[in-house]
């Protein structure tokens, strides 16, 4: 057992995979990209130095597709699970959905990531920073 390394997998445990902490960073996004490929009102990110992470080597490799130019993310192609994200802003980075972690990991989220395009019928209350503009990151008048 060891600690350093968090797990997870997709809903029907085809593709489950490992990663080595400490991680990068977590924050929630609220993009319309991660909105529409999860069907949720924001995903929750935990970012790794993509050396860090491997799918189990008697797993199945998750499916990847462009979703935006110059990014790309990951399902399970039997559940349809969505797992992961890579894009050329991050060139060495992978991010992991946090849901599909097998627990907590590292560090908690500390931001909401492209807030201005947030839903207007779900408001976090967990006062963390509420980010946004082109680049998703920065200080959104909060007024
Ligand atoms: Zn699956
Ligand atoms: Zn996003």
């Amino acid at each position: 057992m060891n600690d350093s390394v968090a797990r997870g997998s997709c809903l029907c445990g085809a593709v489950r995979f490992r990663v080595s902490l400490p991680s990068k960073w977590v924050a929630h996004c609220h993009c319309t990209y991660c909105r529409r490929a999860h069907g949720a009102p924001f995903v929750t990110w935990a970012g790794f130095p993509d050396k860090q992470f491997s799918v189990e080597p008697d797993a199945e490799q998750p499916a990847w597709y462009e979703s935006s130019p110059g990014a790309q993310r990951a399902f399970c192609a039997r559940c349809g699970s969505t797992l992961f994200f890579e894009g050329e802003r991050w060139p060495t980075e992978i991010h992991i959905a946090l849901a599909h972690m097998d627990g907590p990991i590292d560090r908690a989220p500390v931001a909401h990531v492209f807030y201005d395009s947030h839903v207007s019928w779900f408001e976090p209350g967990d006062g963390l920073r509420r980010l946004g503009g082109p680049s998703g990151n920065e200080a959104l008048d909060q007024s």
